[in-house]
């Protein structure tokens, strides 16, 4: 397990390794005792693309929902700065209500995958060489549920797919060994920038199209035109552009100064 580096989940047990192909029996409804009871006490890490679902879903800003819903935490493998969701002061989740989840259709990746939990390996890209591991908490009767489940089909029910797809270059950065190697502790200005491009999408936009960016980076006609028009492709554009920043061999080098 040398080369395991993060657990974005948290288990109050030793992990029993699963794979993809592991089956274990779940079901959760609302007709359960343990009806969101889950829904607190958590620690809850955010990808970059949960805050771009959550923001729109509130109708609010990137910097809003970072100051009204999220901590800085930084996970000891890596010195990247990690935002997680704030609990509310009675220790509960902000969004759940007595009938349930109120953003259900974007909660967070880590509420996709619950109940399982799920940590990412060292120079792998996401699905690749990613473990899970069955969360069991004692308060939850949905295991005792006859419905069987791989856990690539509770992904897929899940749409944790689509997450993949959007936190690739973000993953990539997080689990780099480079982003690990004790001497490239970021500094404070790595810092601010990580959690720019990883997390605030609105000031990031404002930080490629008004200020001198895009004259002092290479950046081809059709990107630009992509990453106006599609705020996605905006924040994958953040990640590839971030990586060339903290460990060199840029996508997107600076233009020449003449
Ligand atoms: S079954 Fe488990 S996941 Fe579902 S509400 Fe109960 S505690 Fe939460
Ligand atoms: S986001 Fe929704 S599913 Fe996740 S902890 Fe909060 S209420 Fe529960």
């Amino acid at each position: 397990m040398d080369d395991i580096i993060m657990r974005l989940s948290k288990s109050p047990y030793a992990p029993v390794k699963m794979s993809l192909d592991s089956e274990f029996s779940f079901m959760c409804h609302r007709g359960l005792e343990c009806f969101t009871e889950c829904c607190g006490k958590i620690d809850i890490f955010l990808t970059p693309y949960d805050i771009v679902r959550l923001k729109r879903r509130l109708r609010t800003s990137s910097e809003e929902f970072i100051s009204r819903y999220t901590t800085v935490a930084e996970l000891k493998e890596t010195r990247l700065p990690l935002l997680m969701l704030r609990m509310a002061d009675n220790g509960r989740c902000p969004f759940v209500t007595e009938d349930g989840c109120t953003i259900y259709t974007d909660r967070p990746v880590v509420c996709r995958y619950y109940p399982i939990g799920f940590g990412l390996m060292k120079s792998n890209h996401i699905g690749e060489g990613d473990f899970f591991f069955p969360i069991k908490e004692s308060f939850c009767l949905g295991y005792r549920e006859e419905k069987r489940w791989t856990v690539r089909q509770w992904r897929l029910s899940q749409e944790i797919n689509i997450y993949d797809d959007v936190n690739k270059f973000w993953f990539d950065i997080i689990l780099s060994k480079k982003a690990m190697a004790p001497k490239l502790v970021p500094d404070e200005k790595s810092q601010r920038l990580f959690l720019l491009c990883s997390y605030d999408i609105d000031s990031f936009r404002r930080f490629v199209f008004e200020s001198r960016f895009l004259k002092a980076y290479v950046v081809d006609t059709d990107t630009i035109k992509k990453i106006k028009e599609d705020e996605v492709e905006l924040l994958k554009f953040g990640h590839r552009w971030l990586r060339g920043v903290l460990f060199g061999n840029p996508e997107y080098p600076k233009r020449e100064q003449g």
